[in-house]
């Protein structure tokens, strides 16, 4: 029987005249997916294609990897029959028998406008016909156990039972780039995820203080950036040596101005890194309150060591809800592995929660910050994540 990947999206169909400049995108990041599998993609009447040019395509686990790009709404594997009702009607009375449940009920969608018989005609029709082939089934058209779709539309008709929910969003690359900074925490994976599903591309860069931080919370962060990357694509990860630094911060400014100056240091070299690739603005998985560099103070602190924008997807959000999302998009288990961050390693017992920008500017001024954050620079590893 013929197998076909149905896709379909949300926001882009609001796109208007831009709307095939957001096709071709989500297209190729659906390509880009389905590497190395033998299907033709294409689009047709507000939908995606994916059709199996052989039948070593397992079209099941395609459609769940492919019901994560950013773009995709719902994806469902169905079954292609000729556009005759008689043809319909069988293959769904075979198909049912698969399925769990004792209720059903056939729902028809009509894309084809020429094709002759209407939408509810259709949907009783095949009915009639499951019911006579499978007596144990009954109709049940408020809370089925089974939802019979038909789709009748230019090529052929479609039917299908289940439907993957997709990620929804936007295609990546339709939206510009940020730079992610990526700690091995549970908030700035979710920030990252939150952004690239609108659409944007991401880099990030990762600040390591070796030996204080292992290779191990660094082989943890190049995990999360490879679960990001099965959702947005490819990701470089710029690791930072940042040791340096935070032993001169250590050893030169007050204790409690600390892990604020740190902030704006990470801050500078971001937009370093970001300009150099092209990134329009940087990404944190900060939250107001969270900690003591995240009072809405400390913030604003952070905020003046940057150039370009920084987006804070989680701003207004609760730990409980920014973990929620984690679980849901796979980082959470990596997340919580118990690897030291260079922020960690270094904090204060007693952190200013209500920085003065004039104060810790001059306590910066106590470094010699310019060829220490050149040798950071220098020493930047990237490292290249695509997706699996
Ligand atoms: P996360 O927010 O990822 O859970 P965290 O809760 O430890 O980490 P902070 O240490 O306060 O948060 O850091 C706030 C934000 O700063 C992080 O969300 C992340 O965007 C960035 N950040 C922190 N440490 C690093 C690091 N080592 N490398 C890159 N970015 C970092
Ligand atoms: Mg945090």
């Amino acid at each position: 029987m013929n197998k076909v990947i149905l896709l379909k999206y949300g926001e882009i169909i609001l796109k208007g005249l831009n709307r095939p400049i957001f096709e071709d995108a989500l297209i190729k990041n659906l390509k880009q997916s389905a590497f190395g599998e033998k299907v033709k993609i294409w689009k047709a009447q507000a939908t995606i294609y994916v059709e199996a040019l052989d039948d070593t395509v397992d079209m099941d686990n395609l459609a769940v990897r492919l019901s994560k790009v950013f773009g995709i709404v719902s994806a469902t594997v169905a079954y292609t029959v000729p556009k005759e009702l008689d043809k319909i009607c069988e293959l769904a009375a075979t198909l049912i028998k698969n399925e769990k449940g004792n209720t059903f009920k056939v729902e028809t969608k009509r894309a084809d406008k020429n094709f002759p018989i209407k939408s509810p005609v259709v949907s009783m029709e095949v009915g009639g016909a499951i019911l006579d082939a499978n007596p144990n089934l009954t109709v049940d058209v408020h809370n089925p156990d089974i939802l019979v779709m038909v789709e009748i539309r230019d090529f052929a008709a479609y039917i299908y039972m289940s439907k993957i929910q997709g990620v929804g969003g936007m295609p990546v690359g339709t939206n510009g780039k940020a730079t992610l900074l990526l700690s091995g925490g549970i908030d700035s994976p979710v920030a990252g995820y939150m952004v690239a599903k609108r659409g944007v591309t991401i880099d990030a860069v990762h600040f390591y203080s070796y030996p204080y931080t292992s290779e191990r919370a660094k082989e943890k962060v190049l995990e999360l950036a490879q679960i990001l990357a099965d959702y947005c694509g490819r990701i470089n990860v710029h690791i930072v040596p940042f040791t340096e630094i935070q032993l001169a911060i250590n050893e030169k400014c007050p204790q409690e101005q600390m892990t604020v100056i740190m902030r704006r240091i990470m801050m500078y070299i971001a937009n370093a890194v970001a300009k150099k690739n092209g990134s329009l603005g940087l990404i944190t998985g900060e939250s107001i309150g969270q900690v003591a560099s995240q009072t809405i103070q400390a913030l604003g602190v952070t905020d003046d060591a940057s150039e370009l924008p920084v987006f804070r997807p989680v701003i207004g959000m609760d730990k409980d809800e920014i973990i929620t999302i984690a679980r849901k998009i796979g980082t959470f288990e990596t997340s919580i592995l118990p690897y030291e961050d260079c922020c960690t390693v270094f904090t204060p017992k007693h952190p200013n929660t209500k920085p003065v920008l004039e104060k810790i500017k001059k306590s910066e001024s106590l470094l010699d910050l310019q060829p220490m954050m050149e040798r950071s620079l220098e020493g930047v590893e990237t490292v290249v994540v695509k997706r699996r």
